[in-house]
């Protein structure tokens, strides 16, 4: 039994092909985590990394308490499932799952008891005395499942063990490997191609592409919240109808124009209280999309519904429960072809449609989906990163929602009329402002408040959350944007500082029981400053970057503005102001190319030193953008 940690795992393979790139999750004990995507998304990279059959490029991984980026694979404790079982031929199923255990130099009789318990969980006791080619693909697979239990792994990790096995058996074999997980108490880590599989056996699903990491969820929350596009176009069958359109609010709704196509529906405002407005200005291109059953062809919800399409009919697939009706928004459509305007709907209507046929369809407005269209980034995120509010600013006091506030020094500007980019997390509690709270959504482990402030919404990403109705809020303001005729008159400090570093090796003596010696320091070296690497730092960057090239690759040190702290020695800087934010000063200080925001109480000028910490210090090389530390 273990839990996994994977701290921003990569893998660069030696001709450069980069497989994954900053996977970073923590898998609880006796989880079934499933790796999904299309071949080639990196899901068995991953998966081999965490066996140890594949060196970690850069990044942690962490079993149990040990991180095990060096450990062999047979001192991690987990055990490893193939698609080829890879059975010995010559051996009977129990010489196969004893294996092993037998390398192991276990004794006969505790290889016995679990060789037989293994059997009996699998439902294989009868086959124990039989040699694998005598058994199905199905049984063989068991057998192969059986060698890994009798380990008694921390960690089941299985690599699409079920892809040589037909339809039928795939599925059985799905219900029992579930079961297999219930029975074991184990953590299991699965990767498959399928969606099916995942959706079904998964209690979280990591969906991959080109080496990233989409989505970390449930797969309820997958199905029903896709971040974006791919997600939202990969989980379900069939797949999700995908439209072009436009946005137009006008007054409390708003209008949903389908391209290509004479639809058209409204929609509630408050449907998209958490879209961009820019989203919403009738012009910006957006994907629609809406999953096959959530359109009827049933007379009774056309009959009822505000969101009525005409729908031309090409053919229809008769899966004996429900029809798939194929067809067109776009009355010279074509329904065969995947296009912006072909439409998937599963009828259960029972009505008999024939090609040709015009037919209205109701849609579920409440299970639309929204896309940008060039990011295809959900447009209703679950959690909004801002609230897009107009604002105005007169006489140092910011206005925005019928609420004023006086501008702290360091974001204090001419008296103008514009937008404020309000990040969500960036409401504090305990200001002046009086807000209502609506409703609190725990989110994968993130609070997210919908507030009103004089009546009008406004989201809160909240670390705590104790079921308050009224709150008293406040902004912090070093997070703020304002904009005003497309140019930011206020900009939020950066929360990272990034400085150009260099790692350098120093030669030089030391004074060692009365001698001197030669010694040998590796470090970082940020603006002529040189900082000794720990050691295990120094081992972080030659295995990413191998000794030689370690010495030779351009760096970024990256600190957040607290890590930076304002020292006798240290790295040269020059205060070029200070920011007064109210509650907290930071100095805006010049290091050669690159301004640093440091967070200092005291008022500084001049030449000042800043030293970082470096337990929180990021390295990052630049060039394939790896974060090595
Ligand atoms: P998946 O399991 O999702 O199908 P993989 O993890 O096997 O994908 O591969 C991810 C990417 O890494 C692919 O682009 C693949 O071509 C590449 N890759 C895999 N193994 C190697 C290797 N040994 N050398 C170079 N590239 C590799």
């Amino acid at each position: 039994m273990a839990n996994l940690n994977l701290k921003h795992i990569y893998k660069v393979y030696p001709n450069g092909a980069k497989a994954v790139n900053d996977f970073n999750m923590e898998i609880a004990d006796k989880e079934f985590i499933v790796f999904v995507g299309p071949s080639g998304c990196g899901k068995s990279t991953t998966l081999r990394m965490i066996a140890g059959l594949e060196d970690i490029t850069a990044g942690e991984l962490t079993i149990g308490d040990t991180i095990v980026n060096d450990v062999e694979p047979k001192d991690r404790d987990i055990a490893m499932v193939f698609q080829n079982y890879a059975l010995y031929p010559h051996m009977t199923v129990y010489e196969n799952i004893a294996f092993g255990l037998r390398l192991r130099k276990l004794d006969k009789e505790e290889i016995h008891k679990r060789v037989t318990e293994a059997a009996d969980i699998l439902g294989i006791t009868e086959y124990l005395a039989k040699k694998p080619k005598e058994m199905s693909g199905g049984q063989r697979q068991r057998v192969s499942l059986g060698r890994a239990i009798v380990r008694e792994p921390k960690v089941m990790l299985l690599d699409e063990p079920l892809s040589n096995l037909d339809a039928k058996l795939r599925t059985q074999m799905r219900s029992e490997i579930a079961k297999l997980h219930a029975r074991l108490n184990t953590t299991f880590i699965y990767v498959t191609h399928d969606q099916v599989e995942a959706m079904t056996m998964g209690t979280r699903i990591v969906v991959m592409k080109d080496g990233f990491v989409q989505q970390i969820d449930t797969p309820k929350n997958l199905y029903n919240y896709p971040g974006n596009k791919f997600v939202a176009g990969f989980i379900g069958t069939p797949q999700m109808n995908f439209f072009e359109g436009t946005l137009l609010k006008k007054g409390e709704n708003v209008i949903v124009n389908f391209e290509y196509s004479e639809a058209e529906i409204t929609v509630p405002y408050s449907m998209l209280y958490k879209a961009k407005p820019t989203y919403l200005d009738g012009k910006t291109k957006v994907y629609i999309g809406l999953r096959a059953e959530d359109i009827s062809l049933a007379p009774d919800d056309v009959k009822n519904s505000k969101a009525v399409v005409k729908v031309i009919v090409s053919h229809k697939e008769e899966l004996g429960n429900e029809t798939l009706i194929y067809g067109d928004i776009n009355m010279g459509g074509d329904g065969y072809v995947e296009s912006s305007t072909r439409i998937i709907i599963k009828d259960n209507s029972g009505r008999d449609l024939k090609t040709g046929d015009i037919v209205d369809a109701a849609l579920n407005i409440d299970r639309v989906h929204l896309f940008d269209r060039e990011t295809e980034v959900s447009v209703l995120p679950r959690i909004p990163e801002f609230n897009y509010l107009d604002c105005e600013v007169k006489g140092g006091k910011l206005k925005f929602l019928g609420a004023e506030v006086e501008l702290p020094e360091a974001v204090k500007c001419a008296d103008v009329k514009g937008e404020l980019l309000l990040p969500t997390d960036a409401i504090t509690f305990g200001g002046a402002l009086k807000a209502d709270v609506v409703s609190c959504e725990n989110i994968n482990g993130v609070n997210l408040l919908a507030l009103t402030l004089n009546g009008k919404r406004l989201y809160a990403v909240v670390d705590a959350f104790n079921g308050e109705k009224t709150m008293n809020i406040g902004i912090d303001f070093k997070k703020i944007t304002i904009i005003s005729n497309g140019e930011n008159v206020v900009e939020p400090m950066p929360a990272l500082n990034s400085l150009d570093c260099k790692f350098v090796k120093h030669k030089g003596t030391e004074e060692v029981d009365g001698k001197r010696k030669k010694v040998i320091r590796f470090g970082f070296e940020v603006a002529d400053t040189f900082f000794e690497a720990e050691d295990s730092a120094a081992q972080k960057i030659f295995a990413v970057l191998g000794v030689k090239k370690s010495l030779l690759t351009a760096l970024k040190m990256e600190c957040g503005v607290y890590d930076l702290a304002v020292s006798d020695s240290g790295i040269k800087a020059t205060v070029e102001s200070v920011l007064d934010y109210g509650a907290e000063k930071f100095l805006k200080c010049a290091i050669g190319e690159n301004t640093v925001y440091v967070k200092c109480d005291e008022e500084r000028s001049g030449e000042i030193h800043l030293a970082p910490d470096f337990d929180r210090v990021g390295i990052v090389e630049t060039e394939r953008a790896i974060k090595i530390i």
